[in-house]
């Protein structure tokens, strides 16, 4: 999780913490906006209001979680799941 974030919630989490080293200052918020009413949360991924990720398929469906290796790290994003029809998600293995 901390050297290679896959959930770009978990890379804001991580980017906002406070470094006492000057030359790596985080220069800009990693996430904007406000966080959504729990309320009455967003359709699809919860989070697709505030990603800097997010693609119309984001908000039309919610993401589930995806086993991303053999060591237990899962992530619920479509930039993760090979196929997903998000630009970033990585290519199906094609046998
Ligand atoms: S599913 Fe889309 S909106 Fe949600 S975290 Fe992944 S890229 Fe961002």
């Amino acid at each position: 999780v901390w050297d290679s974030p896959a959930h770009p919630y978990t890379r804001a989490l991580l980017a906002a913490m406070p470094s006492s080293d000057p030359d790596r200052r985080t220069e800009k918020p990693p996430i904007s906006g406000d966080p959504p009413n729990p309320i009455d949360p967003p359709s699809g991924c919860r989070f697709h209001t505030r990603c800097p990720f997010a693609e119309p398929l984001c908000a039309n469906a919610t993401p589930k979680l995806t086993a991303l290796d053999r060591m237990g790290h899962e992530a619920a994003c479509y930039m993760a799941v090979p196929g997903s029809g998000h630009s970033r998600a990585p290519r199906e293995e094609t046998a």
